[in-house]
């Protein structure tokens, strides 16, 4: 398996792109215009509650200091305490980290957890750094943030570029500062800590399970169907492993160093071993032939899973697309300009606040693990999430039917609903 910690990559990345808020602006217009939402809390919605931006002088290994930009945004408390990943990466900046805490808010409230949403990032490399470096620089963003953080407050996670090792350095650090083992303030760290089982596979679980409600729905046989998943890092490996143990045949696979198709199928375990001997990578895989991002995007399959960055599928490469449903296992995989033209070939797009949804509902498990001191086995964990991403598909369908619209807007209207709600309830003064 590859490691948690694997960052993206500028050769996953397909465009560079605009304003990434703009884009979750625009989906939130047009849901609430169908809605009918009122535009008091459209406009509440446009906005962060709280944005917090910190510099972290980290002394690196040469003896030299160098000063790094993190980032933590809280978009919504509307539904509960804010919640949402951390990222290490080289183009983490307001704006992303802005769009990224206001999908956390509409995927809490989907997946209803009851949470609201939040995002934290620091610019940087992870894998130009020493691990000492990493530690350095993750003890001293939770230091800096430590009166945002809170078990009831503000709960970060894992997200590209991080995992469980950077969450038990989160962990540590705000338990020194406030005198206390305060588990719950952080999921996604390792079992001995707190953490769940069942954590690490489960925005792939989610995706896996995703992809069979969509099967369902249109009709498709997974004893015969095909996928695609780009990146091989904690979304993608598990969705491939998982979607494979399900019957589905995987043509091609890729990460960020390199994509692999193979007619007859790729042997995912083969690929996870090979990985797990070369660094964490698949460049060298001997199981396929190699071909280009965009061949893996626009390849022959029923089925195309991004899991690996944003910004992707774009309008340069939809109107090439073959398959027949796409499942988002990354944040934001989509661009705006791209989602028209996937309707109108009538492509099934299951999106990134749903299908990736499966990670956050396995953090909230945790959290509610640690605030009652009691653990669950994975059987009952995979049991639990399973079925909160069933209903949660089924609403989002169920709305995206009642307003005749596509899932993106259904799950965006799926959500406003609840968030009217919620804010009405408490009031505005
Ligand atoms: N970073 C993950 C996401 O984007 C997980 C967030 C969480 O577990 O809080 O959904």
């Amino acid at each position: 398996m590859t490691s948690d910690t694997k960052p993206a990559s500028k050769n996953e990345t397909a465009t560079a792109h605009k304003s990434m808020f703009d884009a979750v602006l625009a989906r939130l217009d047009v849901a609430a215009k169908l809605l009918g939402l009122s535009e008091d809390i459209a406009e509440i919605l446009r906005h962060p509650q709280k944005e917090v931006k910190v510099s972290l002088p980290i002394v690196m290994d040469n003896g030299k200091i160098q000063v790094f930009e993190g980032y933590r945004t809280v978009h919504s408390t509307a539904i509960g305490p804010s919640k949402g990943g951390i990222r290490y990466a080289m183009d983490v900046n307001d704006d992303e980290v802005r769009a990224l805490s206001a999908w956390m808010t509409f995927k809490c409230a989907i997946a209803a957890l009851p949470y609201g949403g939040a995002k934290g990032g620091i610019k940087c490399d992870p894998r130009k750094m020493s691990v000492g470096e990493l530690e350095r620089l993750t003890k001293a963003y939770t230091t800096a943030l430590v009166d945002i953080f809170g078990v009831n407050k503000d709960i970060p996670a894992p997200d590209m570029g991080t995992g469980k090792r950077e969450m038990a350095w989160l962990l540590t650090t705000y338990s020194n500062i406030v005198g206390e083992h305060t588990p719950g303030v952080v999921t996604g760290k390792p079992i001995t800590l707190g953490g769940s089982r069942g954590r690490e596979a489960a925005t792939g679980r989610g995706v896996m399970i995703a992809t069979l409600e969509a099967m369902k729905k249109t009709g498709m046989d997974r004893k015969t169907a095909t996928a695609a998943v780009q990146g091989f890092g904690n979304v993608g490996s598990h969705a491939v492993r998982l979607l494979h143990s399900k019957g589905i045949k995987i043509l091609a696979i890729s990460d960020h160093t390199a994509a692999f198709w193979n007619e007859k199928g790729i042997d995912v375990l083969a690929a996870t071993k090979y990985a797990e001997s070369n660094k964490g990578v698949l460049k060298g895989f001997t199981g396929g032939t190699e071909i280009s991002n965009d061949q893996l995007i626009t390849s022959k399959v029923d089925v195309l899973v991004p899991a690996a960055i944003q910004d992707v599928i774009t309008e340069a490469n939809a109107p090439r697309i073959q398959a027949k449903i796409i499942v988002e296992g990354a944040n934001g995989p989509t661009s705006a300009e791209a989602d028209k033209i996937l309707n109108e070939k009538g492509i099934l797009v299951v999106p990134d606040v749903l299908a990736n949804g499966g990670g956050v509902t396995v953090s909230y498990l945790e959290w509610v693990q640690n605030k009652s001191g009691l653990y669950w086995s994975e059987e009952e964990v995979n049991t639990r999430a399973d079925q909160s991403m069933g209903t949660a598909f089924e609403s989002v369908w169920y709305n995206a039917q009642q307003y005749k619209t596509s899932m993106r807007i259904g799950s965006y209207i799926t959500a406003l609903k609840k968030l009217e709600k919620a804010i009405k309830y408490k009031g505005v003064y």
